[in-house]
């Protein structure tokens, strides 16, 4: 692991079908001493653990800092659905311009790239698939 994981009192997962498929549980240990560390990222989610692993690989040392368990918040929760778009994308592009939108826009599909990159490289056994659907709820999402 290149970051360190603390943690100040472990929780269960949701109940979710990522929980129950797991592949392997782990357990770090409360925070209990004082640490020195060029970054310290509170919150071991999607947003916390991509920034320590990136920082982790471009060599500072990094410690995450998680009230509860590693992907405990909304990141245990997705859906776990790599998939294009965002909300709101329409008032963005009304208050920032097209430009601005598709920077942000995107972003996005660069995070699906680096993902996939990452699943590959550090050959994570997550039974990535490909493709989806979008479903229209009322007679109007058919527009
Ligand atoms: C039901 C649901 C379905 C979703 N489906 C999808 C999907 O299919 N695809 C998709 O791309 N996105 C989906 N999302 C959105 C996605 O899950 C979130 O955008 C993403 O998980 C946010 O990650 P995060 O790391 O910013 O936040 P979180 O995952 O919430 O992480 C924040 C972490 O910080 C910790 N924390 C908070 N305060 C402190 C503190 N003071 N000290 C220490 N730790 C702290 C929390 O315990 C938590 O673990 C879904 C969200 C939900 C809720």
């Amino acid at each position: 692991m290149p970051a360190d994981i603390l943690m100040n009192y472990p929780d269960s997962h949701c109940s979710s079908y990522y929980a129950a498929t797991s592949n392997e549980t782990l357990e770090y240990p409360p925070l209990r001493t004082d640490v020195r560390t060029d970054v310290c990222v509170i919150g071991a989610g999607f947003t916390g653990i991509a920034t320590a692993l990136t920082l982790a690989e471009r060599g500072y040392s990094v410690t995450v800092l998680e009230q509860n368990k590693v992907g405990w918040g909304a990141s245990g929760r997705s859906g776990g659905q790599m998939i294009g778009g965002l909300p709101g994308d329409a008032s963005l592009k009304k208050r920032w311009g097209d430009t601005h939108a598709d920077t942000v826009f995107e972003l996005g599909y660069r995070g699906h790239a680096i993902i996939a990159q990452r699943v590959q490289r550090d050959g994570i056994d997550c039974d990535l698939k490909y493709g989806y659907i979008d479903v229209a709820l009322r007679p109007l999402h058919l527009e």
